[in-house]
């Protein structure tokens, strides 16, 4: 040993010692012997023949990570513990004395120049370059750890242009071998590959791995080996790159961790660089541990401890990770395969290389990559979604495996698609005893031809309607195609009614633009139309002075939401100048762009003014098919006939995953979330005016919270609930969504009989995984475009989501010539139980069937219902005249005027009363008459 690192070795024996509680060998080991003064003392007592030698005596020789952590406290210049070991390694190595692994670790080493099996290699990326810029060298640890980061790195420097090669056969660099002491082994291996990058040709060498970094920079040198070539991480030649601006950075919202690997932070001093070029990733979120740069604490995988001392090394890594477990992280982020390797194996947060995050901004293949290696870590961090298996193309994600029940369905897929950047989740996860639906054959031989349209909208919705009644404004070939019997037998007949002040949804999404825009158009749409609405405003409260914060929240949210009209209501006396009935709230506040609406009645007078203007509607129509060919969509197919189109709007509600599946190409999956409501009867319309919702009620996840309102026929109704089904025609409404909804509204309908109750229904949300509405054109089918996930507050949105689309399809190549003949005006026919005294006599003497009650509940009469029928969307079902007229929607729902309907709709339509149904195909009302009951 030379004078010098003896007398640096005494110079420790002597010292405090203080770094030892920074040491993480002696932190898990918890022995003096193994501490940084510990290791040094054994030393020298055994060069000075004070201590025997033996196996354990060499050991501890081992017991180090050369982290450099203690360098990091100690007094000494120069004073290198893991440095000042070798000797007594090399020793050990020649001795037989050394731990087996090293021995193991030779023999490897020796037999096939790697560190690692080579069953545990990942082949390199094959590419070569004649006169490459770059050697980039990828290292075993990369190679048997992360090759994913081996391969980002590449890409990323790719696509900055770099001329970069990799070396054909690639070899350990030296190192492990001689921080264990394998001298011989060290230098036979370092030779080897030093010759083969000399031999590359290439200026720079770069390497990700801190400890090849160190290999080459420092010991190859110190061994006499010289390279001939500027040596650089990886991170310090992408600042270089960022300096010329040779690459652009996506946004990648993401909130991650980094950690210093020790070697990179505290012997190369590179912790600058890898921050710099994170921070330049717009909406990137770096957050920092309470032990970082040359700070930093070790992972427990330097200098090969894992293959020495497993269980030391990872009881370490553990440690570390829960320091890199700040709040808000959602990964680390490092430049180390050995710290990949261990945090990724102790930390709960997956483990991302530098290089993948830089590719992951950079381009689609780079953000996949990165989607599947965090949506795998989201998953699978759920016992339960262990067996889900994903894969991601442009952002849209797909999910495969099987799981126990239908709420893990639900989890998986949003694990998935509320991850910032997915572009849409097809969940093909099922439970068991899950019915795989059967693609139909689709024979379009002999089938009718209709003639071709520029547009076919396939389900006449409240978006279905106005999507054609916007389109019919232009010069085209319209048609509508619908499943039922009648407009609005979707999700637009069964909800809340309301159109919502685009408050309550997420700043930026889709869904927020649009309620903005659409609940500006409704007045206009309402007035031509000619459907009813009442800006009543949305009054929110809370019972609580601790609940003031939300009403500060709410301010902040109408301001970024920029929603117009709200104010807050500093106590109970400014609530109840809103709506006098509403007691014992402390404030509030009040959106007054908050309006209800009768949705049928809309969906109806959207419909009826598109056909006024020339839109063909189908109804009874349910497409089956769509015919593609060379990925452009051609015609799509009904039951009836096959309808040509050029461009094709999915509109259908919970089944427009399933339509986008009918062109081959699907694009997202909808989880069908029912919402259940209580209506009440008229008399206690008194009660509350609008909508009201209770602040001090927690809100259900993925609503709005619910609430009280008064419909526009003057029915107090409660609700919604939110209950995931994997069933889209589940209507039914459950006693535990029932009494769940009374309990939580009782505040308002305590003192009401439960008489009071008049009728109970559920409509089912067309949601997505992403939660937001799926509007894009088609990425798999030319021409298709997809209107989907239209759930809350698609009612609100749909006038903008219309004009949104239109905008689409000029984009896509529609070319919107005006109709000169578009007649935008609509009207009803008068309501006789809305007429006064004279109103009443006036329309009896016009039409003596004025004078007929039919339904007296809601005193419709016998010439609205024939108006109804013979309308320009005849209503040919009990329920259709229901929605226009509302026969049977009063306090009997129809007990009395069920019998006199379908008597009216058998001899207006000139068919037998057996043939009359309630909704369409399969619900007739009558197998045959009975004497005496009609
Ligand atoms: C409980 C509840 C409360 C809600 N409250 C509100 C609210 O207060 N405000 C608000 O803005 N939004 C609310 N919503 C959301 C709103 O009701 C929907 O977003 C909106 O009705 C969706 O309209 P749509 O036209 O997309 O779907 P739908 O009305 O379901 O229309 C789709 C149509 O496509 C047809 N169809 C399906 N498959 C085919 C096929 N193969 N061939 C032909 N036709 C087909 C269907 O029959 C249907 O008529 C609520 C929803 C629920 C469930
Ligand atoms: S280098 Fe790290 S593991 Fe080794 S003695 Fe120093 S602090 Fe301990
Ligand atoms: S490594 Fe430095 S600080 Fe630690 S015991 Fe030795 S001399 Fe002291």
């Amino acid at each position: 040993m030379g004078q010098e690192k003896l007398v640096q070795k005494i110079n420790c024996t002597i010292c405090p010692n203080m770094c030892r509680f920074d040491c993480p060998v002696t932190t898990v080991v918890k022995k003096e012997t193994v501490a940084p003064a510990g290791k040094m003392r054994l030393s020298v007592m055994l060069e000075k023949g004070m201590l025997e030698e033996n196996k354990e005596l060499y050991s501890y020789f081992y017991q180090c990570t050369g982290c450099r952590s203690c360098e990091h406290w100690c007094p000494f210049e120069n004073l290198i513990v893991p440095e000042l070991l070798l000797d007594v390694k090399a020793q050990a190595t020649e001795n037989g004395m050394a731990p087996k692994a090293v021995y193991n670790l030779d023999k490897q080493l020796k037999k096939t120049s790697t560190l690692y099996p080579p069953e545990q290699l990942a082949p390199l990326p094959q590419i070569k370059e004649a006169a490459p810029e770059v050697l980039f060298f990828a290292g075993c640890a990369y190679r048997s750890h992360n090759p994913g980061a081996i391969n980002a790195a590449i890409k990323v420097l790719k696509t900055a242009g770099v001329k970069v090669t990799l070396l054909e056969d690639e070899k350990c660099c030296g190192f492990p071998a001689s921080c264990l002491g394998l001298n011989t082994t060290s230098m036979e291996l370092a030779k080897q590959t030093a010759e083969k990058i000399k031999a590359s040709g290439a200026k720079i060498l770069v390497t990700s791995c801190p400890e090849c970094l160190q290999t080459f920079k420092t010991r190859y040198p110190e061994a006499g080996i010289e390279l001939a070539m500027e040596v650089l991480h990886f991170s310090e030649y992408i600042a270089r790159l960022l300096e010329k601006k040779l690459l652009v950075f996506n946004p990648l919202p993401a909130f991650m961790v980094y950690h210093d690997p020790c070697v990179l932070a505290r012997a190369e001093k590179i912790y600058q660089e890898p921050r710099e070029i994170l921070g330049q990733i717009p909406e990137f979120n770096l957050l920092e541990s309470s032990f970082s740069g040359e700070a930093t604490h070790c992972c427990g995988g330097g200098q090969v401890y894992d293959l020495i001392e497993p269980g030391n090394a990872l009881a370490i890594s553990r440690l570390r990770a829960e320091e890199l477990n700040v709040p808000n992280a959602q990964a680390i982020v490092t430049s180390c395969p050995f710290c990949e390797d261990m945090l990724g194996r102790s930390s709960v947060m997956p483990v991302f290389d530098l290089a993948e995050i830089i590719w992951a901004a950079l381009d689609d293949e780079g953000h996949d990559a990165f989607l599947r290696k965090t949506l795998t870590a989201r998953l699978h961090s759920n016992p339960e979604l262990q067996s889900v298996k994903l894969d991601v193309d442009r952002g849209l994600v797909t999910l495969r495996g099987k799981v126990a029940f239908w709420e893990q369905v639900v989890e998986a897929g949003h694990q998935a698609g509320l991850y910032p950047g997915v572009y849409s989740v097809v969940n093909q996860v099922t439970i068991p005893g899950q019915k795989k639906k059967k693609k139909p054959k689709i024979n379009t031989k002999g089938k009718h031809q209709y003639p071709p349209a520029d547009v076919v909208i396939i389900g006449a919705g409240i978006v279905g309607a106005s999507l054609a009644r916007e389109l019919s404004r232009y010069k085209l070939d319209i048609v509508l195609l619908e499943k039922e019997a009648d407009v609005a037998c979707g999700t637009s007949k069964a909800n809340n009614a309301m159109v919502h002040p685009a408050l309550f949804v997420e700043p930026g999404s889709l869904k927020h633009k649009l309620n903005l825009r659409g609940n500006e158009l409704y007045t206009k749409a309402a007035e031509e139309l000619d459907f009813p609405l009442q800006r009543t405003g949305l009054l929110g409260f809370i019972r609580d002075e601790k609940q003031r914060s939300l009403l500060k929240a709410i301010k902040a949210v109408a301001a970024i939401n920029q929603v117009p009209g709200v104010e807050i209501l500093d106590d109970e006396a400014a609530v109840c100048s809103k709506n006098p009935n509403v007691k014992g709230t402390v404030g509030g506040f009040f959106a007054s762009t908050s309006a209800m609406t009768c949705p049928y009645k809309a969906v109806v007078a959207y419909a009826e003014n598109a056909v006024l203007n020339g839109v063909k509607l189908y109804l009874d129509s349910p497409v089956i098919g769509m015919e593609v060919v060379n990925e452009q969509v051609k015609a799509v197919i009904t039951e009836q006939g096959v309808f040509p189109a050029r461009f094709v709007l999915n509109a259908a509600g919970v089944y427009a995953d399933e339509i986008a599946e009918l062109a081959g190409a699907p694009e997202f999956t909808i989880h069908p979330r029912k919402g259940e409501h209580i209506l009440f009867d008229r008399k206690y319309s008194n009660i509350l005016t609008g909508c009201n919702a209770d602040l001090s009620q927690p809100p259900d996840a993925h609503t709005k919270g619910g609430g009280v309102v008064l419909t526009i026929d003057g029915n107090l109704m409660i609700g919604p609930t939110a209950v995931e089904t994997p069933d889209k025609e589940d209507h039914s409404c459950t006693s535990e969504g029932l009494n769940k909804m009374l309990s939580k509204f009782a505040p308002f309908i305590a003192h009401m009989p439960k008489d009071s109750i008049i009728a109970y229904f559920a409509g089912v949300r067309a949601a997505t995984y992403t939660e937001d509405f799926h509007i894009k054109p088609s990425r798999f089918v030319k021409g298709l475009i997809n209107v989907g996930g239209i759930q809350s507050p698609g009612l609100a949105s749909a006038p903008a989501i219309a004009e949104y689309v239109i905008h689409m399809l000029a984009q896509e190549g529609l070319a919107l010539e005006e109709n000169p003949n578009f007649n935008p005006i609509r009207r009803s026919f008068p309501v006789f139980r809305e007429q006064t005294k004279e109103g009443k006599q006036k329309l009896i003497a016009q039409d003596r069937r004025y004078g007929n009650i039919i339904c007296r509940c809601e005193m419709v009469t016998e010439a609205e219902i024939v108006r109804a029928i013979h309308g320009i969307i005849p209503a040919t079902t009990v329920d259709a005249v229901k929605r226009r007229t509302r026969a049977g929607m009063g306090r009997c729902q129809s007990g009395f005027c069920l019998p006199r309907v379908a008597k009216i709709l058998s001899r207006e339509l000139r068919v037998p009363i057996e043939q009359i149904t309630k909704d369409g195909e399969g619900s007739n009302l009558i197998i045959g008459e009975t004497r005496g009951v009609m």
